[in-house]
């Protein structure tokens, strides 16, 4: 530490999912020592430790899915299961001696920023408090399960699941099943289960845009490939380059790229060629455009509707009564209900999942209610000094959460050396930088998928209740090349009692 005043650590990162732990080797190998991680979990991955649910895997080709600096040549598929992604996470967590730095089974409960000496004070659920310089948001945003409000669930007598929280003693060979939802989680979950149950009943309220997924055993070739010189950059680069072209291009520049209306055309194909009953391909069809929500990719989700023992009800569900589910025309009696309905994305106690107060003691989430959710280049408030996130509004393009990680660790880094090499304790985005860039996400979003009349049908979680997309308009090219190059002066950097000092030249600070 740099200050005269102690805190407990320099830095605390809360959440030692996949972003805390690329942030935190990130920071070992800047030379930033004094840090401390912190989840709840009683292991490391976060999504891939919480969801375990059948057939879960990763839906973009992993050679996108892992860190840029720790490629990995032995993923068993294109898109590698679950258990190998939680696998990755503890290798990478033992390869750079991160396990003795956190603290698991630890609640944030509050966090505050105290303006007199520069630190936050974080609370966690049991009462302790730890004093950092910097606290680093690592949760998430598909953090907290969503249950659906739907009556009567107390009176259920069989069993409740939610996908992302799945009992693993749970046996569904035989019995008759239910299932709330058909996003991402539920079509994955659908046809692994489909075959063993009695019988499924899936109920869905919005149908999912379901494309064909280019998934395969790694051929002998590609791991050979893979073994050569440069043979890993260049499937990593062409991993990229797909990653790309099909979700941060397609979605921001959809009016002048072709590859929402090709997509559609591709999924409409996946559905005539996978579903033979055309009454049941009807209510699969979904009527908003692709990219209006996440789409899903599989190749044996829809046809898992041809089974005699899979029913498609989508009548909405009126109540859960003690034996099953009841729509307007049926009652479906269920042993087991499963509840693939999502996370509290954009609602209250989620970004982050603790009260955060800023300077003066106001609150985070009352910030955004008054100003919509913003954050500049989705890495800093005004207000909330010595406080970022990785995955904050308008900072995620929709590329590999990877990437992301990456570029967010790399702005991150680059304000933490300067306030080290200056003695700073207090680093803070200013107001007019934070207003410019939300101003800018705003101006752009015109060329968006999302802003089409059909979107209103979506019902998806890109949306916040001020109807905004928090996601950052832009490839990932100029993602990166603005986490590495703007402009410090967009900060104030501040020392325990002397006065405020704006940020130099940013060629002096690179
Ligand atoms: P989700 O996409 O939010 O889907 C939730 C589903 O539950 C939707 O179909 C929703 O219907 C339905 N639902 C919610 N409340 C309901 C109610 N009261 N009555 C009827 N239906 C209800 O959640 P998810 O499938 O868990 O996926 C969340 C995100 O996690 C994904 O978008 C993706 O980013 C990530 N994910 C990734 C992977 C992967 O990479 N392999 C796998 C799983 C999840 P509506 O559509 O009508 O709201």
């Amino acid at each position: 530490m740099t200050s005269s005043t102690v805190v407990d650590h320099e830095i605390v990162i809360v959440g030692a999912g996949f972003s805390g732990i690329g942030f935190a080797i990130a920071l070992r190998k800047a030379g930033f020592d004094d840090f401390v991680m912190i989840d709840e979990a009683d292991g490391v991955g976060g999504t891939w430790h919480w969801n375990t649910y059948p057939g879960i895997a990763v839906d973009i080709p992993s050679f996108s899915y892992q860190y840029s600096f720790e490629k990995q040549r032995t993923w068993s598929r294109v898109y590698a299961p679950g258990r190998e992604l939680k696998a990755y996470a503890e290798r990478c967590v033992q390869k750079y001696g991160l396990r003795p730095r956190i603290r698991f089974g630890t609640t944030i409960a509050r966090a505050e920023f105290d303006d007199e000496l520069h630190l936050w004070r974080l609370t966690t659920s049991t009462g302790d408090v730890i004093t950092a310089r910097y606290v680093v948001g690592a949760t998430g945003v598909l953090t907290r399960p969503k249950l659906p409000e739907i009556p009567g669930a107390e009176r259920f007598r069989g069993t409740i699941v939610h996908t992302a929280r799945w009992d693993h003693d749970l046996e569904l060979r035989g019995k008759r099943v239910g299932i709330i939802g058909t996003g991402a989680s539920a079509v994955q979950v659908i046809p692994e289960i489909a075959p063993d149950v009695a019988s499924l009943v899936v109920f869905q309220r919005t149908p999912i845009w379901c494309l064909p997924r280019p998934d395969a055993p790694l051929p002998q070739a590609v791991r050979t490939l893979m073994r050569l010189p440069g043979g890993q950059l260049l499937t990593r680069m062409l991993s990229q380059a797909f990653v790309e072209i099909t979700f941060p291009l397609a979605a921001h520049y959809y009016n002048v790229l072709p590859m929402v209306k090709l997509g559609e055309r591709s999924g409409l194909a996946h559905l005539r060629q996978q579903v033979r009953d055309p009454a049941v391909r009807a209510k699969l069809t979904p009527d908003y455009a692709l990219g209006c929500k996440r789409p899903s990719f599989s190749n044996d989700y829809l046809k898992t509707f041809n089974r005699e023992n899979v029913l498609l009800e989508t009548d909405p569900i009126q109540e859960i009564t003690a034996t099953g589910l009841r729509t307007a025309g049926a009652h479906h009696q269920v042993d087991v209900l499963i509840m693939a309905t999502g996370f509290k994305v954009m609602e209250s106690g989620n970004m982050p999942t603790f009260d955060l107060y800023g300077s003066g003691g106001t609150s985070l989430e009352d910030w955004w209610d008054t100003h919509r959710l913003q954050a500049y280049e989705g890495v800093s408030v005004p207000g909330f000094p010595n406080f970022f996130t990785i995955i904050g509004p308008y900072g995620y393009n929709g590329a590999s959460y990877f990437t992301l990680i990456e570029m967010q660790t790399t702005h991150i880094l680059r304000l933490l050396r300067r306030a080290r090499r200056h003695d700073s304790t207090r680093v803070e985005v200013t107001h007019e930088a934070n207003d410019r860039y939300f101003q800018e996400m705003l101006n752009r979003r015109g060329t968006q998928v999302f802003w089409q009349d059909s979107c209103a049908l979506a019902n998806s979680y890109y949306f916040d209740k001020n109807g905004d997309v928090p996601l950052k308009p832009m490839s990932t090219a100029e993602a990166a090349w603005r986490a590495a190059h703007f402009d410090m002066k967009d900060y104030r950097f501040e020392k325990v009692g002397s006065p405020v000092q704006r940020g130099v030249e940013s060629a002096q600070l690179t």
